[in-house]
């Protein structure tokens, strides 16, 4: 057999954090078996413009390295692949359904069910339908008819005995029959709904593993009993563990993880998005600004492996200890037995660690390839930028070391290098500058680094070493004033690194320059 999974998103417009889990675990799934892995668009009640609300989340797969072998873009044997496409093969099954039984024509008008429904919570009873407008043949539906009634299709569901599945995560799950309704599958108008036409599309597409979020486990025996009905094998169902909040069991919503950012010892990694978000003229109100959905990490500039490897271990584990895969390891040991029935925990500072450790496995042209485009959307490069500049943020990335922990990280650390006079914090100049006796020391700074040969890292340091001696002075009384006057700040790469990155010219201008704001 053949494996084939699908991930079924609607276009919403965004690619979610626990999407990116549930499509991961399907293409891992597929890719270790050498199977297929199948994008199907769930577009049935779709009210907004498809197209737009797709291409976020086709763009995010893709930025992740989640690639479909069929579907939107890549067509494949059984196109089309937006469900909204597929509804003939839809309809012709609700009447295979009602044509053998397993569905009926029901002419019940909402009030009628409404006083079902209300006598049966007045007799502290589940509600099941009574079937007092189903009509089960042709002259039954003709009397209804001429009452001026139209009808719906619904499922005939069983109401004794019990459905068993054996979820590939959760093992034996047992569904009692007669807590199902008799679920709508086709409205008065024609149109099918949801769950019939995701059985359909599984079916015709020969998914063979349905893995995916819990919350749909619910769904399973209405969709198991259409795919019965039908006389279609059921696939393997996986249902995976939802995808919580930080520390907690409850589902991960926009509001609450940015709340327990704001609130929490990784406060940095929220304010860390918001700074690189603005400069890149990103609104804190936008959209993607938002650390559930996928641009989010992708605007601040996160490594999509290591989202990726992060995510996969967002209920599943190899063997508890290890936590950084390679693509290769991640495919050839990814294994449903091992995936976790309980709530998987988002922890947004353990990405931040994984980041920060493939991060640290790039090379000094890997990053300068990361970063230019970012330096480029803000501006501060010219589109292509010129030999010299891309020559300076080079020197930028190898100066800054570690101390990058995000490609966006770049725009802080090379701003004040890309433009001719960057502007001065004014805190900074207050608590540096502005002090009594820092402008003689500049001064002195200003001739000593005048004379300095090589201009270079090692020769700076030694010479302002020298300087504070002399003065009697601590090197902090020097190289903080001197940053603050070259770059306008108080962080950035090594001080000594900037002055020779900036070259003697450059410095000296700006420390001339910033002389008359000192005390
Ligand atoms: N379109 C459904 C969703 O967005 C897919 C459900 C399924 O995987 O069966 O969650």
């Amino acid at each position: 057999m053949t494996v084939r999974t699908r991930f079924a998103p609607s276009p919403t417009g965004y690619l979610h954090i626990g999407g990116v889990r549930t499509a991961l675990f399907n293409w891992l799934f597929a890719r270790r078996h050498g199977g297929a892995f199948i994008l199907r668009i769930d577009d049935t009640d779709a009210e907004r413009n498809v197209d737009e609300a797709l291409q976020p989340i086709l763009d995010g797969l893709r930025w992740l390295g989640i690639d479909w072998d069929e579907g939107p873009g890549v067509g494949g044997p059984h196109a089309p692949y937006f469900q909204s496409q597929r509804a003939a093969g839809h309809k012709a099954a609700a009447e295979r359904l009602v044509a053998s039984g397993h569905a009926y024509r029901d002419f019940a008008r909402p009030e009628e069910l409404d006083e079902e429904r209300k006598a049966a919570q007045a007799a502290g009873r589940p509600f099941l339908y009574s079937r007092r407008f189903a009509a089960f043949d042709d002259a039954a539906a003709a009397r209804f008819a001429a009452e001026g009634r139209t009808s719906v299709v619904r499922l005939k569901m069983p109401r004794e005995g019990s459905l068993v599945i054996d979820d590939a995560v959760r093992g034996r799950v047992e569904f009692a029959w007669e807590r199902e309704q008799d679920h709508v599958i086709q409205r008065a108008d024609g149109s099918c709904l949801y769950h019939l036409a995701s059985v359909v599309d599984d079916h015709d597409f020969a998914i063979t593993h349905v893995i995916r979020a819990e919350e749909h486990l619910s769904n399973t025996p209405r969709q198991a009993f259409i795919a019965m009905s039908l006389g279609y094998p059921l696939p393997a169902y996986a249902h995976l563990p939802l995808v919580a909040e930080p520390g907690s069991r409850t589902k991960l919503s926009k509001r609450k993880l940015a709340q327990y950012l704001k609130n929490h010892d990784f406060k940095q990694v929220m304010d860390h998005g918001q700074k690189i978000a603005e400069r890149i003229g990103l609104a804190a109100e936008a959209d993607t600004f938002n650390p559930v959905i996928v641009d989010f990490y992708r605007e601040v500039g996160y490594l999509p492996w290591a989202i990726d490897n992060y995510m996969a271990l967002l209920g599943w584990s190899l063997d508890d200890k290890t936590e950084f895969f390679s693509r290769d390891e991640l495919v050839q040991h990814f294994t449903l037995e091992r995936i976790n029935s309980s709530p998987a925990s988002f922890d947004p500072k353990k990405l931040w660690a994984v980041q920060d450790h493939y991060m640290g496995q790039l090379t000094i042209d890997d990053k300068l390839a990361l970063m230019l485009p970012f330096l480029t959307k803000a501006k501060l490069l010219a589109d292509p930028p010129g030999a010299d500049a891309v020559a300076t943020v080079r020197r930028v990335i190898e100066a800054s070391g570690e101390r990058l922990k995000v490609a966006g990280d770049i725009l802080g650390y090379a701003d004040f290098f890309l433009v001719a006079e960057p502007p001065l914090d004014e805190a900074a100049v207050k608590q540096r500058l502005a002090k009594p006796g820092v402008r003689a020391l500049l001064e002195q700074a200003i001739t000593v680094l005048g004379r300095v040969e090589p201009f270079a890292p090692a020769e700076l340091e030694a010479a302002c070493k020298a300087l504070v001696e002399a003065a009697g002075l601590k090197i902090g009384d020097l190289i903080h004033p001197i940053r603050v006057a070259i770059t306008g700040k108080t962080v950035g790469p090594g001080l000594y690194d900037c002055l020779a990155i900036l070259g003697r010219e450059q410095s000296l201008a700006r420390l001339t320059r910033a002389l008359p704001l000192c005390g």
